[in-house]
């Protein structure tokens, strides 16, 4: 921050302005700062640096001054102390794993995550002695009567992809707490624009700036946010294993987080009107958005969100083909995976981001076959509605 950092800066103001270090030439906008290695003085001055007893950056693997850039806003808006950025989000995931787990470590870890999380904590952690137990549902007791004295870590996705069920974090962080477990949350679908997971008591948050961060479909890249002490290990983990974010990445995710709020303000205003409208399509079963009194988790979304977000998803009554037929006649949205675009996208689940995973394990996750996931963009509503009335209503 540039100004006085004892002020309570409100997050659209964080968002602008919080972790810019302007240099010697002035300049109003972050620069992109692509280079690889940086030069030292002399001999001993980068022997000081390599050894970490002067600070400064040595090369790009391990910190970069526009990377550093994004880490303090990303920081600043989830209210943490520290943060660092990753290649992508599942590389955040698999970096605080690797990091900081060691053989005999136990992990909790809701069924209901992001697909490639699930097989990341499903196949991996096991080969080096790490025992990840995956959980149903969120309910608080069933998860303490798992938790034993290895247990390291909770992770929980809230809203969850693609159901949007949400778990309580408040009651999630007071239990690990209790036994002095750490809770991770993929603050991914809310952003920190609606939901501060650090402030209702979670430790740690992961992101997959590649969504709602960068906002525009644009770049791959994750974050893990947490204390000071737990981004130094990282830190040391990056500068060996290497899983970095690149600098032109995270100059586009610094400029993407300026426009979060407004963004993520339209895109639920536009994921509710399409929420309500969808409801009246006959071939359309059921509507799943936290924001409709109808969603089991719509008290609790109401307490731990400011919004109720972008991702809509509903049930074709006539299954799989049906929900093919309907992503084949749309026009406007685009079939794509990703999600937190300014284009709406509309995705099946069970053929493509939840298609690794064994029947079984969608039958448990409650991912049908005639589940459609839709994540709203800024077109205009009436638009986004209009394409998917035409293409339901056959
Ligand atoms: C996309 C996504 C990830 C993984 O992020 P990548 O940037 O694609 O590696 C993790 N969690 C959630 C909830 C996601 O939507």
């Amino acid at each position: 921050m540039s100004k006085d950092e004892s002020l309570p800066w409100r997050d659209e103001t964080l968002a602008v302005r919080a972790g810019f270090e302007r240099s010697n030439f002035g300049e109003h906008a972050e620069p992109i700062y692509t280079t690889s290695s940086y030069v030292f003085d002399s001999a001993a001055a980068a022997a000081a640096r390599f050894g970490g007893d002067a600070p400064g950056n040595v090369y790009s693997r391990f910190t970069n001054p526009t990377v550093q850039t994004f880490e303090r806003r990303l920081a600043a808006l989830e209210g943490s102390e520290a943060c660092i950025a990753t290649s992508s989000g599942m590389a955040a995931t698999a970096s605080l794993v690797f990091a900081t787990m060691t053989q005999g470590d136990h992990m909790l870890v809701s069924r209901n995550l992001f697909g490639s999380t699930v097989n990341l904590l499903g196949k991996y952690p096991a080969r080096f002695g790490v025992d990840v137990e995956f959980m149903a549902g969120f309910d608080v007791k069933d998860w303490e009567k798992k938790i034993r004295p290895s247990t390291r870590y909770i992770y929980i996705e809230t809203p969850t992809n693609p159901l949007m069920r949400l778990a309580d974090i408040k009651a999630f962080a007071d239990m690990a707490h209790a036994h002095d477990v750490e809770l991770i949350v993929d603050n991914c679908f809310c952003t920190p624009a609606l939901q501060k997971p650090i402030e209702l008591g979670a430790d740690i948050v992961v992101h997959s700036a590649t969504k709602f961060l960068d906002g525009q479909g644009r770049c791959v890249g994750g974050a893990v946010v947490g204390r000071q002490s737990l981004i130094e290990e990282l830190t040391a983990y990056m500068r060996s294993a290497g899983p970095t974010m690149s600098p032109f990445n995270a100059w586009v995710f610094t400029k993407g987080l300026e426009t979060l709020s407004l963004r993520m303000k339209q895109h639920s205003i536009n994921a509710a009107s399409v929420a309500a409208a969808l409801q009246s399509v006959s071939t359309i079963q059921r509507v799943i958005y936290p924001g409709l009194a109808s969603h089991p988790d719509h008290e609790l979304a109401k307490q731990q969100q400011s919004d109720f977000g972008g991702i809509v998803s509903f049930e074709m009554a006539g299954g799989k083909e049906a929900a093919w037929a309907l992503i084949d006649r749309v026009k406007l949205c685009s079939i794509t995976g990703n999600l937190g675009d300014t284009r709406t996208t509309i995705t099946h689940p069970a053929s493509t981001t939840h298609g690794r995973l064994t029947q079984q394990q969608r039958d448990d996750s409650g991912i049908t076959d005639g589940l459609i996931r839709l994540a709203v963009g800024l077109e205009h509503s009436d638009d986004i509605i209009n394409d998917l009335i035409q293409a339901g209503n056959v």
